[in-house]
């Protein structure tokens, strides 16, 4: 079979591994991305979920051209209320303490992934092989070669943006942690009587938390569910005829009574972080090399973020004439991006854990640290920093 050179390898054609190749052809670098799926299934979009796209975010797809066409579609957060269960006392973040504008952004996956796809279909600097199945990687004299039913591709560098169960990953033999959460995540829509007037709802169960999120409509009455359950729970709560009344113990008419909901998807949780994001000639960008809990609807703009900065060292190698696989420039990215992952996989992984003690004497510890929390005004703006994807970690 015929081996063809390519200037770069981008396995996956998720938002991230997208991202990546339309960010380097506003350089002008050439990329490759091979996608197991077809164009046909690309096409059709059958995610359901929203995402909580974060002012940093907004940031790095304004500069690949397409946030105008996003924000059309984006509903801003202004507000976002955290408590303990039903709880009405806890954190209230409002945008106007950061003067920084919305607190981010709810967009529906099926839109963000349509946007991007167009945008990457549009250059010709981009090249998406769909429908590869893998079959061997072999690496020599600096460069790796896949091999696989559409011909064999050769490249000085991989990148792996291929998703949580990440082959890539598995091949290059980078360790990492796991952990199965035992919980599973239930997405649905739901069309509620009042407005939610931009406001975001989180509410910690010792099951899991459930997120309320406002989306974008005429008169803001749709919000996207993202309900956390037990693994214990599931039968209970999907096997139920009155699903909707199971779901309002923990909603509580919010935002009034539920007039609508969808038919709810189901995604188990467990994290994958790895230790070390790159190997010889292959590095990870996205849930490649970290998928984290959703409980903060982080996982994107991480994801994101990696595949901006590994762009910029990529851009900088060009820059100095070295390859993109040069030991330094993996290097740079890697000690750019530690300080980050690590942090919001610890945040997850720990709030996790936090919520789901339900001792009477730890709840009243967490409600006492939650009061504290609110009370403070340093704390909650560098919680919003860093939730809002603006804290510069690169050092
Ligand atoms: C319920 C839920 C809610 C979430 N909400 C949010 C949120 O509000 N905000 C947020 O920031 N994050 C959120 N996340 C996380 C977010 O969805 C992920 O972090 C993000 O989609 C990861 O994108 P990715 O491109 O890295 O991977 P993926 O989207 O998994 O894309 C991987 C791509 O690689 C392809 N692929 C896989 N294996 C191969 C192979 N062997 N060969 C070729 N191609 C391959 C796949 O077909 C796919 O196209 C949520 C996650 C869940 C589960």
């Amino acid at each position: 079979m015929n081996t063809f050179n390519q200037n770069l390898i981008i396995v996956g054609s998720g938002l991230v591994g997208m991202t990546m190749a339309l960010k380097l052809s506003k350089q002008k670098i050439q990329s490759t991305i091979l996608e197991k799926n077809s164009l046909q299934i690309l096409n059709k979009i059958s995610d359901k979920r929203t995402s909580a796209i974060s002012q940093g975010s907004s940031r790095i797809l304004e500069e690949i051209g397409i946030w105008e066409k996003i924000k059309k579609y984006a509903q801003p957060i202004n507000e976002i209320v955290v408590t303990e269960g039903l709880d009405e006392n806890g954190i209230n973040f409002n945008s106007k303490i950061m003067n920084e504008g919305p607190l981010g952004y709810i967009v529906e996956n099926s839109i963000l992934k349509k946007i991007v796809l167009n945008e990457l279909k549009k250059s010709n600097l981009i090249k998406l092989i769909d429908n590869t199945k893998i079959k061997k990687i072999s690496h020599q004299s600096g460069f790796i070669t896949i091999y696989s039913n559409k011909g064999n591709f050769r490249s000085s560098l991989l990148i792996g943006a291929d998703g949580r169960f990440s082959d890539i990953r598995r091949h290059a033999n980078l360790k990492y942690f796991f952990k199965d959460y035992d919980q599973f995540a239930l997405v649905f829509t739901i069309k509620h009587k009042k407005p939610h007037n931009e406001i975001a709802l989180e509410r910690f169960f010792p099951s899991g938390p459930l997120a309320i999120l406002p989306m974008k409509s005429s008169k803001m009455r749709y919000s996207s569910v993202v309900w956390t359950i037990d693994k214990s729970e599931k039968d209970k709560v999907l096997k139920n005829k009155d699903f909707k009344s199971l779901f309002n113990n923990k909603y509580n008419n919010f935002f009034g009574e539920i007039e609508n909901f969808t038919k709810p998807k189901m995604y188990s949780l467990n994290i994958f972080s790895c230790h070390e994001y790159f190997k010889k000639n292959i590095v990870l960008i996205g849930d490649a090399c970290q998928a984290i809990h959703p409980i903060a609807g982080q996982g994107l703009n991480l994801g994101l973020r990696d595949a901006a900065s590994l762009a910029d060292s990529m851009i900088e190698s060009k820059r100095l004439g070295l390859e993109y696989s040069d030991p330094t420039i993996l290097s740079d990215y890697s000690q750019k991006r530690t300080i980050d992952k690590n942090l919001l996989v610890q945040a997850t992984h720990r709030l996790n854990n936090f919520f789901s003690n339900d001792s009477l004497l730890f709840s009243k510890f967490r409600n006492l640290g939650l009061k504290i929390f609110n009370k403070s005004l340093f704390l909650k703006k560098q919680s919003m920093l860093f939730a809002m994807g603006l804290r510069n970690f690169n050092f």
